[in-house]
């Protein structure tokens, strides 16, 4: 029996984790779910977003499967999805955009993938008001050879492993010199060890009008931690939304899988969250643990549901729609 450290999350969090959880157990999988707590349910709890026992279910079994956390804007205590993709190296965010069936939207047929860099930048943390009157504030955003140089790499072998054709280095090089700059640098530099690969570079502004006028042109896409996040959530736009788009965040030892987007507090308690990113993120960690057969039941099954627009949520059809749980029944039924 596997062992699975799962963080039901906030806001929409446990709603949407109960409905994956149910889904991935109809496949007969045998997971021993270990639930622990963090965030705001860890902070009323224990008084510590990141309670010791959760880190420490975390190393012991390896793999995360985590919901939506809740990160107070503006103020208040730090990013727990930050801290944990520090904590626990996990330098890779894999983010796959799939046009599905059915789904009314602006493209159809894109499949691209986004790798992030998911450590450095602007999302290590050092920022600051320069004075107590906080006149000014500053964030310093650190990008490293050594960084840089493990996510290209990850993500060119990527393509080569998996017969992708092109490789776009996302970047701001002309105005951040030194450090988009090394980014792109150390890219180009690897992208030489990949003469079956098309590489080649866009600054980020370009890149976004270009994903919205024809995404069809790319393919597998690569770049640094914000500029990724950002692009992450365009992408989902593209081809349905937020309801649709799975990521994995993978380091050497430990992985952890999870939607693309947050805890949706607007839609929180109302039975009205699409839980099908957070089930097909729980279908990328069961092909992580060798699982592949039930991940491709439960990717069909999401498939075949939404093709149907027969029970799926509003986000995906406004005028006739079902729950959360209605959803995630459907789905099992067409496991
Ligand atoms: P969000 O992703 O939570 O929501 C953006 C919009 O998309 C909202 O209108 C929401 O209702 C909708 N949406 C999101 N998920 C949906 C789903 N499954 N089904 C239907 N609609 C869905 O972004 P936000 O509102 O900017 O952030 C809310 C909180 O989530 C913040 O505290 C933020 O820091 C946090 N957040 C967490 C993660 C994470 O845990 N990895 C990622 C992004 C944001």
């Amino acid at each position: 029996m596997k062992e699975i450290t799962i963080i039901r999350g906030d806001g929409i969090g446990p709603e949407i984790m109960t409905a994956a959880v149910n889904v991935i157990n109809a496949t007969g999988v045998s997971i021993n779910w270990e639930y622990q707590d963090a965030g705001l349910t860890a902070i009323e709890k224990y008084k510590d977003p990141i309670p010791q026992q959760t880190l420490e279910s975390v190393r012991r079994n390896k793999i995360l499967f985590k919901g939506p956390l809740t990160t107070p804007i503006g103020s208040g205590f730090r990013s727990v999805n930050v801290a944990l993709r520090k904590e626990f190296d996990l330098y890779v965010n894999f983010r796959p955009v799939r046009s599905f069936e059915g789904i009314q939207s602006i493209w159809h047929d894109v499949d691209l993938i986004i790798f992030r860099e998911n450590t450095e930048e602007f999302y290590s943390g050092i920022e600051h008001y320069i004075d107590a009157a906080k006149s000014a504030a500053e964030a310093i955003g650190i990008i490293t050879r050594f960084g840089s140089e493990r996510i290209l790499r990850y993500a060119f072998e990527y393509a080569k492993k998996f017969g992708r054709k092109k490789v776009t280095i996302v970047h701001k090089a002309n105005i951040l010199k030194y450090t988009s700059g090394l980014f792109l640098e150390v890219g180009q530099t690897i992208a030489k060890e990949y003469p079956g690969l098309e590489i080649n570079d866009r600054i980020i502004d370009n890149m976004s009008m270009q994903l919205v006028m024809n995404p069809h042109q790319f393919d597998v896409v690569v770049t640094t931690n914000m500029f990724g996040d950002i692009l992450s959530d365009l992408c989902s736009g593209l081809v349905g939304g937020l309801g649709l788009a799975p990521g994995a965040n993978i380091g050497n030892e430990i992985s952890m899988f999870e939607a693309v987007h947050g805890s949706a507090p607007d839609i929180t308690g109302k039975n009205l969250a699409n839980p099908a990113a957070v089930i097909l993120a729980g279908a990328m960690m069961l092909r992580h643990i060798g699982e592949n057969n039930a991940a491709e039941r439960i990717e069909s099954a999401v498939r075949k549901t939404i093709k149907a627009q027969k029970a799926v949520t509003k986000d995906l059809h406004p005028s006739s729609f079902v729950g959360t749980k209605e959803m995630a029944r459907e789905i099992i039924a067409n496991l």
